[in-house]
């Protein structure tokens, strides 16, 4: 699968070493476990997550009377599913036979724009008619490159000139959707992190005018984080987190990092599910997260 040839860098960096202490160490013991501890905080799967994990694993392998250290990987892939898996619900939420709103943010180089246009492009796959919003009307350049994926993609972008208010954007753009019997807009919003005030505040206009049109709108708030960055990933949703109305996480450049278990630890620390996952650079690779197909790929 996709996530197979995707998850290859974390594959090496975790399981091959995981496998390697395996046979190395045969026995569990101690220094089993402190090796361990290392290969997944290297992993990045986050310092509390993996006291967690250790902890439940020397539960397991004492109530199922484990010695043998082979036997331990079956149950920490079970263990792995378990803490990917939570309570949260990582399907879209989307208006059947109606008009679907989604907006991006995210800071800069995130891949942002990319994942909008994979989003495009695989709802337009499914027979979607998906329109595009430009309002990231700040940084230059952000509305042409939209507009590169429109084309690409086949869809219709909105936009106005670069600086102008990403509210009148939105307006604009809901407006023609409305009028053109769009399934799903979706909208790139700037990414200034360092101004959260401001942020918010422009994110707070846009929800207003958007409502305007469509009172349940948007339908999905999705903070596009960037895997490379690791625990900076995690950190980043937490600042942007809940309060900006984040109702979902993609997580892009997952195929450029060996740092995947970064996909535990937010799952572990953050009540905003990660809905997609980003696994390259094209229009395809852009997969629906599972947390039984993450794991297995992993193990594969
Ligand atoms: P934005 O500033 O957040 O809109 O970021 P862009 O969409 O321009 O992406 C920044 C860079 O990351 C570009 O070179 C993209 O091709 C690349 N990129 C985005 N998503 C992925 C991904 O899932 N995997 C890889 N390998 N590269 C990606």
């Amino acid at each position: 699968t996709k996530f197979t040839e995707g998850l290859s860098k974390t594959r090496t960096a975790f399981v091959e070493r995981v496998e390697d202490l395996i046979t190395r160490r045969k026995k569990i013991d101690e220094d089993f476990y402190e090796e361990l501890e290392e290969i997944l905080i290297g992993a990045d799967v986050g310092v509390n997550t993996v006291m967690e994990l250790i902890e439940e694993l020397r539960t397991e392998v004492r109530k199922r009377k484990i010695e043998d250290a082979a036997d331990l990987q079956p149950v920490l892939s079970e263990k792995l599913v378990d803490l990917l898996k939570g309570e949260q619900d990582a399907s879209m939420r989307l208006v059947e036979g109606g008009l679907s709103v989604i907006l991006f943010v995210g800071v800069n180089g995130v891949g942002k724009t990319t994942t909008i246009g994979k989003l495009a492009h695989r709802y337009k796959s499914q027979g979607k008619k998906v329109m595009l919003a430009a309002g990231d009307t700040f940084r230059a350049g952000a509305i042409e490159q939209l507009e590169v994926w429109g084309e690409r993609v086949g869809v219709e972008v909105i936009k106005q000139q670069a600086g102008s208010d990403p509210a009148a954007v939105m307006f604009d753009a809901v407006k023609a959707a409305k009028n053109r019997g769009v399934d799903i807009l979706i909208c790139d919003t700037a990414g200034r992190l360092q101004n959260k005030v401001n942020l918010m505040e422009e994110l707070n206009k846009i929800y207003r005018v958007i409502q305007r049109e469509v009172p349940d709108a948007p339908h999905e708030v999705l903070l596009a984080l960037d895997a490379t960055t690791g625990q900076n990933a995690l950190q980043q949703a937490k600042l942007f987190g809940e309060k900006t109305g984040v109702t979902g996480l993609v997580l892009t450049k997952l195929d450029g990092t060996a740092k995947g278990g970064i996909v535990i630890a937010i799952r572990q620390e953050l009540n905003i599910p990660v809905k997609f996952v980003g696994l390259g650079e094209k229009m395809d690779d852009l997969q629906e997260f599972d947390s039984d197909q993450f794991v297995h790929a992993l193990f594969a």
